[in-house]
């Protein structure tokens, strides 16, 4: 992979005409060591927020040995790039023939469910393969509620006194059980997490059976932009969050119950950056090489504000506009599909103009495991960037995706 020292030395040496992933593994390392630090716990990397080989090649390397996996194809990203790390299949609703590949060909031992169906499918595969029940750990997904930019609980989680019959059932069959929960992503409260013990206690009191671990999911937030037009939305830092979800683990009594945590965006947002290209400026509107339908339906479907710096041109003569104010552009995806447009726009300096380049910042989640091949464009060239996306210099103006519904 080429380096470079800086995004815009990436995208003066290489003019791409293709998006470019920048890749920044100092800052993944820094900040997979951040949270595992703050965590007193296991720390499950969630391999759907970026599987790419180099993302688990470096956490494998910075100390993460173990992972939160949802699929066969994640069983084996996660097999290549750490043979020893520990999987934890924490999808809630698996296919039999994957329980059984889980259980059998990868040797997983932790699964999640949040259903009575899902137990006996489980059950159906550990007597087939003569498993000894005790040796594998159920937990059973709690429903949440609160503020993220994503609500996960409208699609998984039990009830809690569903939840309290569920933990009985698996610990009767032989299982070790424990509690899981996972609060949606990019969570907007501190006190989100509080809400979910809370629930976790009252059902861990009425089904009295001994629980092996508490499984806190994912959700913490990791750092966007903002929109200059809007006043600042005051988002608790990951140091905010980790010193009340310890303080409230403590409080409820969960503090000598083995913990995991299952974070992504947290993880893995800062450790890329993208160099977009303007293919044309037309009038205010800006006609650019990705969009929603390669790495940028994240921040479309998630409201997120993405911080965006200029790199114009060199070999652009003539410009117009004066280019110390700041105006607003409406964004087009590379496809033909006509909702391939961000909502937002984005804020440049005036003189953006056709064949300048935008590096769009804090982009390593939910953005290269989306990317999808409509009309033919895939973003797939990396290069590896030393300087973290916040020091290049000031962002000049910001790319503001947010969604137009709110
Ligand atoms: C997606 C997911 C995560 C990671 O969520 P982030 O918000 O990216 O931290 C963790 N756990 C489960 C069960 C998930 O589905």
């Amino acid at each position: 992979m080429q380096k470079f020292e800086t995004a815009q030395d990436a995208a003066l040496t290489l003019r791409p005409d293709v998006p470019v992933y920048c890749f920044r593994p100092e800052v993944l390392r820094q900040d997979i060591r951040r949270f595992m630090d703050a965590f007193p716990g296991q720390t499950a990397y969630a391999v759907k927020t970026n599987g790419e080989p180099l993302v688990l090649n470096t956490l494998a390397k910075a100390g993460v040995t173990s992972f939160d996996v949802a699929s066969p194809a994640e069983f084996a990203s996660v097999r290549a790039a750490a043979p020893e790390a520990e999987m934890l299949y924490m999808h809630p609703i698996k296919a039999q023939s994957d329980i059984r590949l889980a259980l059998e060909t990868y040797g997983i031992r932790v699964l999640a469910l949040d259903h009575e169906d899902e137990v006996a499918k489980i059950l159906r595969i550990v007597r087939a393969l003569d498993l000894d029940p005790s040796a594998i750990t159920i937990f059973v997904r709690l429903q949440t509620k609160g503020h993220a930019a994503y609500e996960l609980s409208k699609k998984f989680g039990a009830a809690p006194a569903h939840a309290v019959e569920l933990l009985q059932r698996c610990h009767n069959i032989g299982f070790r059980v424990g509690l899981c929960f996972h609060v949606g992503s990019q969570i907007e409260e501190p006190e989100t997490y509080e809400r979910a013990l809370a629930s976790a206690d009252w059902v861990r009191n009425r089904a009295d059976v001994p629980l092996a671990g508490l499984d806190v999911g994912g959700g913490f937030p990791a750092e966007y932009g903002h929109d200059p037009r809007r006043k600042k939305k005051a988002m608790p830092s990951l140091d905010e969050i980790m010193a009340r979800l310890r303080s409230d683990i403590a409080e409820w009594g969960f503090g000598d119950l083995p913990l995991v945590a299952e974070p992504g965006r947290v993880v893995v947002a800062r450790a890329f950056s993208l160099i977009v290209r303007v293919l044309l400026r037309k009038g205010r509107r800006l006609y650019i090489n990705d969009g929603i339908w390669a790495s940028l339906s994240d921040s479309w479907t998630g409201k997120i504000t993405l911080p965006a710096r200029f790199i114009p041109d060199p070999a652009r003569r003539t410009r117009h506009g004066n280019p110390e104010t700041i105006g607003a552009f409406r964004v087009c995806g590379a496809t033909c599909d006509s909702v391939d447009i961000l909502s937002r726009p984005f804020w440049l300096p005036e003189t953006v103009d056709t064949g300048d380049w935008i590096e769009i910042g804090h982009i390593g989640a939910y953005s290269m495991s989306l990317r999808t091949r409509f009309n033919g464009f895939y973003p797939d060239t990396f290069v590896e960037v030393a300087t973290p996306f916040g020091e290049g210099g000031g962002a000049e103006g910001f790319a503001s995706l947010e969604t137009m519904a709110d």
